[in-house]
């Protein structure tokens, strides 16, 4: 099954809709869910094969420069990079986790703004909408765009200088889904 070309839409409509207000960035825990969901039942990347509006970003932003585009690392294929985005992506959860608890529990300040790779902050984004929530919502949302917004760019990034799905390469979600593949082969 090939991806959708035009799903790459429902990326930027995600980063759009964080613009009109960041809670809606909760969202894109759908893109989490579902890749697993769909593993479990199908025991295969079905998500990954068809579904992935990033994927499909990445094919389309890959084409600008598919001329000049390097041959993919081999590290980025058998090396140790899947692992270390994977821990990047686990510590990543778990601060947002870790902090959102604590702001719940009024024993930390909610951080509304964008950080990228968790520690660079970033100006505010700008908010068309705006409505009163729990402040550990709106630190919840705001962590978790970022890590949306780190990781897509890093994936752009990468589809720019070399093969447009390099990412998927190192995605966090293949690296489980690999994982857990291999596991239920050997059952
Ligand atoms: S590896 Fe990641 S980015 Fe690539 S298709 Fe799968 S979920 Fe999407």
């Amino acid at each position: 099954m090939k991806n959708n070309k035009y799903l790459y839409l429902i990326t930027i409509l995600y980063f759009v809709l964080g613009i009109i207000n960041i809670h809606f960035a909760l969202i894109g825990m759908i893109c989490m869910i579902i890749p697993i969901i769909l593993l479990f039942k199908n025991r295969k990347k079905t998500w990954c094969q068809g579904y992935c509006p990033r994927a499909s970003l990445y094919s389309n932003s890959g084409k600008v420069t598919s001329k000049y585009s390097l041959k993919v690392p081999l590290s980025f294929v058998k090396g140790k990079i899947k692992w270390i985005v994977l821990a990047y992506f686990v510590l990543s959860l778990t601060i947002i986790i870790k902090s959102t608890i604590m702001v719940s529990l009024d024993k930390a300040i909610p951080v509304d703004y964008l950080k990228f790779l968790l520690i660079f902050p970033l100006e505010g984004i700008p908010q068309l909408l705006h409505f009163k929530v729990a402040p550990w919502l709106l630190h919840l949302s705001y962590r978790f765009y970022s890590l949306m917004m780190t990781t897509t760019i890093l994936g752009l990034i990468l589809s720019l200088v070399y093969k447009p799905r390099t990412w998927c390469t190192v995605c966090p979600i293949a690296t489980i889904s690999d994982v857990y593949i291999k596991g239920s082969k050997g059952n």
